[in-house]
Parts: C-alpha cells; sequence; structure tokens
C-alpha cells in the first residue's frame, strides 16, 4: 500500500518587496511512496522492567508497575515499575553511598573514560535506541535516527571531554561535586534529556538519581542496560520509573543536593515551591511560546522549511518549537501561501516509516489538550487552516494546524500548546514585532529570517530568549548553552555553562 504526498510546486518573486499579489503557476503531481517502516527485528525489549538501582534492576517495593503504550499503536509494549517513596528512598541511598565510596573519589580522567564508553555504547546501539524512541514516544524514525540518539551520544562525548578539565572550565577557582542529583525529565526528547541531564552530571563527580516521563520510559531504562555495559560502579547512576508522586518524592527527599527539571512550568513552579528554604541547588528547563520572525528580505523558500521544521516536525512536542509566526505584512499572503503548500505535503503517520514528517501525539490528554486549544482558536475568531492528508484508523493524530488572523491576546497566541499548531501574525516595523515577540509570559527561544546581518544583530539582542536562531531553528549542539528567560525556566544546560549546576565553587 503506498502513501500518497501531492507535491505542489509553486514560483513566485524570490524577494517580493510589495503588498501586490504574486503571480502563482501551480505544478501539482501525486506521488506515490511505498511503506519503509524500519525494521524492529533487533530491538530487544523485556515485557517487564523494574527499577534500575545500585546498579541492578529490582522490584518496585510496592509491587506496582503500569503500562507503556505505543502512541501509534495504542498497544502495550512493555510494563514498567512504580517507584514508591521507599524506592525514591533506595535510589538516594544507592547514589549518595556510591558519591562517598568512588565517584567523587575517583581520578577525573577515570571518570572520564567511564562517560567515553557510554557515548561509544550508545552510538553502537543508535539504531535500536532509535526505534524504541519511536515506539514509545510516536516519534517519527527521522527523528530519533537524525537527532535524538546522535546528539544524546554527542552530550555523552562532549562533557567526557571535561571531565578532567575542570579547572579550565573554572580558572582560579576549586570546583567541587555537589553530591547526590535527582533528575526529571519530561517525554518529547526521552533519551536525549536523560543525556543532558546525566552528562554533565558524571563529568563533574556527582551521582545521580534520573526519573523518566511515565509515557516515554524506555530508553531511559535501555540507557541502565548501557550504563550496565560500561561497568560504571554500582549506585553512581539509577533509573526509577514512575509517575508525578515519583518525581515529587525525588524532589523532596532530604538527602538531595541537587535538583535537575525539564517540564512544564506548571510543575516547575510546584518544584521551586517544594524546594524553597532549602539548601538544594536546582535548574529548571520550562515552557515556552517562541517568536518565529520572516522579514521581507528573507529567503522566503528557506524561511517556510524553517518555520515547518520549527512547529511541525516532533508534533510541535519542542518546548522551543515557533509556535508564534510573525510575517512582515507585505510577504505575508506569500509566505502563508507557500506555507499551506508545503503543509500539503507532509506525511502524517506511522513513526517507524522513513516517510513520515509527523509522528504521533505522544499521548491522549495531550491530543485532547491540544484539540481543546485547536477549538480555542476557532471561538477566538482565528482563521484556521489544517492539511488534508490521510490520518491512521488507530493511534493519537494531528493534522498541522495554522491559524492566520491571530492577534496578541488570543490564548492560542499566549499559552504553550505543545502540538502542531502554529499562530501567524503580521508586523510592519522592526520595533513592532520585538515589542510583540517579547510580550509573552515565556522566554526560551526564538528565530528571525532576513538577508540583513545588521538587522539579525538588533533583533537578537532585544528578543527576551535564551536562545535565538538566525535563519534556520532548532538547531542544537553539546557545546552550546541552553536554557530560559521569565517563565521558561532558571539556569542553563549544555556547553561550559552547564556544568556549574553541578559544582560547589571555593
Ligand atoms: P510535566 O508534566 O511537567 O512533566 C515533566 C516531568 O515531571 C515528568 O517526568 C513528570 O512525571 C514529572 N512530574 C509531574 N509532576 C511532578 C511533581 N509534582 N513533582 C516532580 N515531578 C513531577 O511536563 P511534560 O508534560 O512531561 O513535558 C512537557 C513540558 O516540558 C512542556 O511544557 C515543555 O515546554 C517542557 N520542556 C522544556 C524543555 C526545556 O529545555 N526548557 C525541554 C523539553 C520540554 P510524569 O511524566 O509521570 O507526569
Ligand atoms: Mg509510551
Amino acid at each position: 500500500m503506498g502513501k500518497t504526498r501531492r507535491k505542489t510546486g509553486t514560483t513566485t518573486p524570490r524577494k517580493s518587496r510589495s503588498p501586490r499579489p504574486v503571480r502563482k503557476l501551480k505544478f501539482a503531481t501525486d506521488w506515490t511512496y511505498s511503506a519503509a517502516p524500519e525494521s524492529t527485528d533487533h530491538v530487544r525489549l523485556e515485557s517487564r522492567y523494574g527499577l534500575f538501582i545500585d546498579g541492578k534492576f529490582s522490584e518496585p517495593r510496592s509491587g506496582r508497575y503500569f503500562a507503556t503504550i505505543s502512541p501509534s499503536t495504542e498497544k502495550k509494549i512493555a510494563d514498567v515499575a512504580d517507584a514508591s517513596t521507599a524506592d525514591v528512598g533506595r535510589a538516594v541511598k544507592a547514589a549518595r553511598r556510591a558519591f562517598d565510596g568512588t565517584w567523587s573519589k575517583m581520578k577525573p580522567s577515570e571518570r572520564g573514560k567511564y562517560i567515553f564508553r557510554i557515548a561509544r555504547i550508545i552510538q553502537e546501539r543508535a539504531r535500536e535506541f532509535a526505534v524504541v524512541e519511536s515506539m514509545d514516544g510516536g516519534k517519527p524514525i527521522r527523528e530519533s535516527r537524525d537527532v535524538d540518539i546522535p546528539l544524546a551520544a554527542g552530550h555523552f562525548f562532549y562533557y567526557a571531554g571535561w571531565a578532567d578539565k575542570l579547572p579550565y572550565a573554572f580558572p582560579c577557582r576549586d570546583p567541587k561535586p555537589v553530591g547526590v542529583a535527582g533528575q526529571i525529565i519530561p517525554w518529547n526528547f526521552p533519551l536525549l534529556m536523560a543525556a543532558w541531564k546525566i552528562a554533565p552530571a558524571l563529568a563533574t563527580g556527582n551521582t545521580v538519581v534520573l526519573k523518566p516521563a511515565e509515557t516515554t520510559p524506555l530508553t531511559a531504562l535501555k540507557l541502565a542496560e548501557v550504563i550496565q555495559e560500561a561497568d560504571l560502579p554500582p549506585g553512581v547512576v539509577n533509573i526509577i520509573t514512575g509517575a508525578g508522586e515519583t518525581g515529587a518524592a525525588l524532589v523532596n527527599h532530604p538527602d538531595v543536593d541537587k535538583i535537575a527539571f525539564t517540564g512544564s512550568t506548571e510543575v516547575g513552579k510546584i518544584i521551586q515551591k517544594a524546594i524553597a528554604g532549602s539548601k538544594k541547588k536546582f535548574t529548571l528547563e520550562l515552557g515556552g511560546k517562541a517568536a518565529n520572525i520572516v522579514f521581507e528580505d528573507a529567503a522566503i523558500d528557506q524561511a517556510v522549511e524553517g518555520i515547518v521544521n520549527g512547529i511541525f516536525f516532533n508534533q510541535g512536542h519542542v518546548c522551543c518549537a515557533g509556535s508564534r509566526l510573525f510575517v512582515q505584512e507585505s510577504v505575508a499572503d506569500d509566505v502563508v501561501r507557500r506555507l499551506k503548500d508545503r503543509m500539503e505535503t507532509l506525511i502524517v503517520g506511522d513513526p517507524l516509516d522513513k516517510n513520515t514528517d509527523i509522528g504521533a501525539i505522544n499521548s491522549k490528554p495531550q491530543l485532547e489538550k491540544i484539540r481543546e486549544y485547536i477549538q480555542i482558536g476557532q471561538d477566538e475568531g482565528a482563521e484556521i487552516y489544517q492539511s488534508s492528508c490521510p490520518l491512521p484508523a488507530k493511534g493519537y493524530w494531528c493534522r498541522p494546524t495554522l491559524f492566520t488572523k491571530a492577534s496578541q491576546s488570543h490564548r492560542i497566541v499566549q499559552e504553550e500548546i505543545f502540538g502542531p499548531v502554529l499562530a501567524v501574525q503580521t508586523f510592519r516595523t522592526v520595533e513592532e514585532v520585538i515589542e510583540k515577540a517579547n510580550n509573552t509570559p515565556y522566554g526560551l527561544s526564538g528565530g528571525v529570517w532576513t538577508d540583513k546581518g545588521a538587522k539579525i544583530f538588533k533583533i537578537t539582542g532585544k528578543l527576551r530568549a535564551g536562545v535565538v536562531w538566525a535563519n534556520t531553528f532548532n538547531m542544537f549542539d553539546p557545546s552550546s548553552p541552553f536554557g530560559g528567560y521569565k517563565e521558561s525556566g532558571v539556569g542553563r544546560e549544555g556547553g561550559l555553562h552547564g556544568l556549574l549546576p553541578y559544582v560547589n565553587l571555593s
């Protein structure tokens, strides 16, 4: 059975500076792609996973397990242990023992070797990790294979290199590890977020208790296998699965020295309140509502591709997704038309199919939330456009969705939707768009598309966002710090900056 992708081509003046209607030539062709599913034969999965504590898998004290399903088939993949407060206590105890007994005392160059080993094993098992990530979380295999897994290995490689060079990272200071780090991560980049958290913690001599998200625990549990294979001393990394209560128990445990959290602003605020007055260090990487700004002098086709990459790929499940599009008035009609044409070519479907552009929404509640916002957008008076692609019968799916005639006061412009939903607004001047882009409680990321370097510097200096991309979007590198302003969080992860939250300096 083939899939149909309608390819449309258009010709328009490359840089149209006036609002006059552009001449539109359309070449419509019907392309049929045969299904190209990634093989799952090589993937080894247990039917039931325990908690990874003190170097081995063990039963949860509660005896409780929950199912992790594939959002594209709604079928159970495995049962996963539900860690109780007592299990959190066991994991923290193991991490403390490993910190005091081995890891903090180990020669930094030896620590580095273990981290390198983790990186290399992830690379060796990259295909398996990519398939499991797409099965458990719903993201297209192209994303997990080309982005998530290589970047996860890249983070371990990068921080392995720092392990014996910390005096160069903090000249004239004496960096000491903080102790036991409690780390809580979301479902949108499960393995990558685990790598962001674990790699800098280990490089600086800390031990770890990590809690993955309830809907995507499998690659973290596979990472536990890698940690066994790399022969890390028991207790240095502990991985415990569970729901929000497990995360809360980790946050509130008195023997945890640092909390590293990535997730929603709502839970970030709960965590900040819970640890207020304690000596726990913390970093919070929270929500976002990025502005993607297109000027009339931009390379429009590249910008359209960047907009699609910024909000539709990965189902919009990206904290830094370019969910607010600002287009200069003179090119707005042209950009929106090309965007709609491009949206029509996107394939929504089986995450394991290499043709797929947009995979499954991560969970049923998340799909319901996105649908609710799509309704809110229409009720608020914005004009909706959705691509006409077919959707599979089973699973959680959302067509790429565009809202024009959106305004600053609309909830679809102000609130994080975390789905493939884009709200478009227009602007006339640089000052106006800076004002509009900054008018949000968030400040995680942004993008600007223009031919003029001076304009890029002017805009990037004034956008209150942790990362601003110029003539590209959603690009990551382990050596580059990431983090937010305002309600998008506190602290930085990645790069040299990512070492700081894991050390005490004297
Ligand atoms: P979430 O609901 O805040 O959950 C994040 C993690 O916290 C999950 O492991 C969750 O467990 C756990 N958790 C829930 N309640 C908790 C509590 N009271 N105490 C401690 N932990 C608790 O966020 P999400 O829906 O999984 O992820 C989406 C959000 O993450 C979006 O807002 C997105 O913008 C943000 N995000 C930010 C970044 C960044 O770098 N700034 C990166 C990625 C994602 P359960 O899964 O079991 O609920
Ligand atoms: Mg799942």
